[in-house]
């Protein structure tokens, strides 16, 4: 067998195992010709071989950004290393569809990309060969444990009745926020907020009356205060809210919105007026809490004295 005759067998087996392979394979030549276009990218973008064939890269992909590419292969042609796009930088090089559309939860093909360096004999980089991984149900796979465990990390921190925080979240948030306000001294008030005879709303109208005036309750709270603040269900119709940057006097003012809001508000359920009160215990932070409860506390001693003076009323420790 002549060594022409190899050459062209080894040529056709090479030719057929571009083809038939499951990845993306294209050689560009300095100046981002393609010189090599396999059936993968022919299938994947409907551009055959003879169209693209010494024609530039970026004629046929507007979506490739060109001066992000020209960083990303720069050492490969001239350090001749290699170089990775994976698909959570970057979700795609080409715009391709994915392989099964129907099935599919994802419009496109996510990719992971290679690209490497062809050197001439003489170690000169001539050629940049590109590969091109369909990544999308390893991507797909990820992104949809991602957001189920989003969504747990959010249910466990929410209260399923409000929507506000739970007590366990609001209560790791103030440590926090507290060990925080230790450090910086700045000021921050808490405010702890009792419904007034809530006992009577639930015996009077049922407890789903109840749960409604607590939801209504949570509403205002959150209409009232900055999205810097953090309102939290602390226990049956109770609420706390951490006020950072905020003195006594501005979160006096605060509570006192909250409760002549609750007061105004005259809410209807089934068709019955329930109207509800709320008393406020008020504590701005002082440099003596090195404890966060003990902080907490004198905001609870507040709201008991605004209970003992008659109820629906804000009072300040
Ligand atoms: P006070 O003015 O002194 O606060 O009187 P109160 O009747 O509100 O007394 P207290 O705060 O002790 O009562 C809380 C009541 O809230 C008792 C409980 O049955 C009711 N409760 C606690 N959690 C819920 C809930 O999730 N839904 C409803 N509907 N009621 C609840
Ligand atoms: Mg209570
Ligand atoms: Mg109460």
């Amino acid at each position: 067998m002549s060594d022409d005759f190899s050459d062209i067998n080894a040529l056709h087996w090479q030719f057929d195992l571009l083809g038939s392979i499951e990845v993306g394979i294209t050689v560009l030549d300095r100046d981002f010709n393609v010189l090599v276009w396999n059936q993968f990218m022919e299938n994947n973008s409907g551009i055959l071989p003879s169209q693209i064939k010494y024609k530039n890269l970026f004629e046929f992909f507007p979506e490739i950004d060109k001066e992000w590419f020209l960083v990303k292969t720069e050492p490969v042609l001239n350090l001749k290393s290699p170089a990775f796009i994976i698909w959570e930088q970057r979700p795609y090089l080409f715009k391709f569809d994915t392989s099964r559309p129907i099935t599919s939860a994802s419009d496109f093909m996510y990719q992971n990309v290679t690209l490497f360096p062809l050197t001439s004999l003489e170690g000169v980089v001539e050629q940049i060969c590109i590969v091109v991984y369909d990544v999308t149900d390893e991507a797909l796979n990820k992104k949809g444990i991602e957001s189920l465990n989003q969504q747990l990390k959010q249910i466990s921190r929410v209260d399923g009745l409000t929507g506000v925080f739970n007590r366990r979240y609001w209560e790791e948030k103030f440590a926090l926020e507290h060990k925080r306000i230790l450090r910086n001294g700045s000021p921050a008030s808490v405010l702890m907020l009792d419904i007034d005879h809530f006992k009577k709303v639930n015996d009077t109208h049922g407890h789903p009356a109840g749960d409604y005036i607590i939801k209504t309750l949570a509403s205002v709270v959150m209409q009232s205060i900055r999205e810097t603040d953090v309102a939290g269900r602390y226990g049956g119709e109770e609420f706390a809210v951490l006020l950072p940057e905020t003195n006594a006097e501005n979160s006096l003012i605060v509570a006192e919105r909250i409760r002549e809001n609750c007061e105004k508000l005259l809410p209807v359920y089934e068709g019955i007026d329930i109207p509800f009160t709320v008393s406020v215990g008020v504590a701005e932070f002082d440099s003596s809490y090195i404890d966060h409860m003990g902080w907490l506390e004198k905001a609870d001693q507040a709201l008991y004295t605004s209970k003992k003076a008659g109820r629906n009323k804000v009072s300040k420790f």
